[in-house]
């Protein structure tokens, strides 16, 4: 569904970018949440910048997209369909929009869509009904008339006019902690998905969906907090302040998670830094990873007859570190089924202390690597392969492994 708002014509298309190269200009926050939608269309993309924020850094380093650390210099747009000039810099814009035109590329421009020759419209998602808006340039316009218009298409597809949905008008400052399922942005809850179309400021993970940004409305403050696996990170304390200052502001303000906050999400953390500063905090649970990363590798974490129970742990701690309170002999002998989050370091250690324990070697073992992205790979092998060849081959973070008879229903 297409509405448009304005006065000269424009042509509202569907672009299908999958394999196709996208130049992104840029590496702040607004290029940010184009790349998230760009991915989400499977498009490959470039981004041109000198610096980039730590989601697009980490973006890059897994592959995910292609980061040419230095500013923009003419002939960057060589071969691309699409291009998108979103650094702060309008003279660097303006040269990206002139590049464009000359080789007769569409391009958008963050700073001054008059002189752009396509513009992004808002959209907005409801089951499989995807809306986009064009306001008239005026984005706010056209982000109010996409809520009209998702509400509405809500409403058909509920197919009961005053149904659910209803929520008490927020005033004041708040923060809501939102889980935001293991990446695809459709595992992401309806109440979640509520909740960001209220936001004032989104504070995200980089395992967080990010395609659901570009739906934001135009205006929206996203602040990237990512914890890299020994790379950047923002420490927690800061994470928590953010928190209660941009609510003392009077902001409605999403922590946007991956998965589930509560399951090593450091969720509980943030919450009682609310309580502490007198903000109002309620949480939405998600999708963790611990589930539906195996589920969507069709790994079931129980099934009858074959395991009773599941067990999920962290292996950011190997068996033999200090810092490891788990009692790894107790989970060998424990016959559930392990799921082992942030444990692809550790994992010749942990396979290691399984089978001291008395675990079998030909117990089934697999890897799910980028559950419900795109790029969503599995790995199959036995405790003992493990042990004789090290870690499956291309075995990367984030990735959940599942140990026990059930990960044998992995899909190969
Ligand atoms: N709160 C999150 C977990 C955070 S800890 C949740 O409930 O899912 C981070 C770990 O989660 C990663 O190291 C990885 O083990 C796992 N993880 C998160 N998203 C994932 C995904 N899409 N695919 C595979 N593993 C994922």
């Amino acid at each position: 569904m297409t509405v448009v708002d304005r006065a000269e014509p424009l042509l509202p298309l569907g672009l299908r970018l999958a394999g196709r190269r996208v130049v992104v200009v840029g590496g702040g926050p607004v290029a940010l949440r184009r790349v998230g939608a760009l991915l989400s269309a499977h498009a490959l993309v470039t981004v041109v910048s000198p610096e980039v924020v730590a989601a697009l850094q980490d973006l890059a380093e897994r592959g995910h997209l292609e980061w040419q650390r230095r500013v923009y210099a003419e002939g960057d747009l060589a071969e691309c369909w699409l291009a998108m000039a979103c650094t702060a810099d309008a003279d660097v814009n303006a040269a990206v929009v002139r590049e464009a035109d000359a080789q007769r590329t569409f391009c958008l421009r963050v700073d001054d869509a008059r002189t752009a020759s396509a513009w992004m419209p808002a959209t907005g998602r409801s089951g499989r009904a995807t809306v986009s808006v064009h306001g008239d340039r005026d984005p706010r316009r056209a982000a109010a008339l996409r809520d009209a218009a998702v509400t509405a298409v809500e409403a058909v597809l509920r197919d009961e006019p005053d149904g659910a949905g209803r929520r008490a008008p927020g005033t004041g400052g708040r923060v809501v902690l939102v889980g935001g399922g293991p990446g695809d942005p459709e595992l992401l809850t309806l109440r979640g998905f509520q909740a960001l179309a209220e936001a004032d400021v989104v504070v995200v993970d980089r395992l967080a969906p990010l395609a659901v940004l570009d739906g934001l409305r135009e205006g929206v403050e996203i602040v990237d907090v990512s914890k890299i696996p020994r790379g950047r990170s923002t420490p927690q304390e800061e994470i928590n302040a953010l928190l209660v200052d941009r609510a003392r502001r009077g902001c409605v303000v999403i922590r946007l998670k991956g998965g589930d906050s509560y399951v090593f999400g450091r969720g509980m953390e943030e919450v009682l830094a609310c309580r502490e500063a007198g903000v109002p905090v309620t949480v939405v649970p998600g999708v963790t990873s611990a589930v539906a990363a195996p589920e969507l590798a069709g790994i079931p974490v129980t099934h009858r007859g074959v395991s009773q129970g599941f067990t999920v742990v962290s292996g950011h701690a190997a068996p033999d570190d200090p810092r490891s309170t788990l009692d790894w002999a107790a989970l060998a002998r424990g016959g559930t089924t392990l799921v082992v989050l942030m444990g692809v370091e550790t994992l010749p250690s942990i396979v290691g202390a399984l089978l001291d324990a008395g675990r079998q070697g030909d117990t089934p073992l697999a890897c799910v690597m980028d559950g419900g992205l795109p790029t969503q790979q599995v790995v199959s092998t036995t405790l003992a392969q493990v042990l004789s060849a090290g870690p499956p081959a291309g075995l990367r973070s984030p990735a959940v492994t599942v140990i026990g008879p059930v990960a044998g229903f992995a899909d190969s």
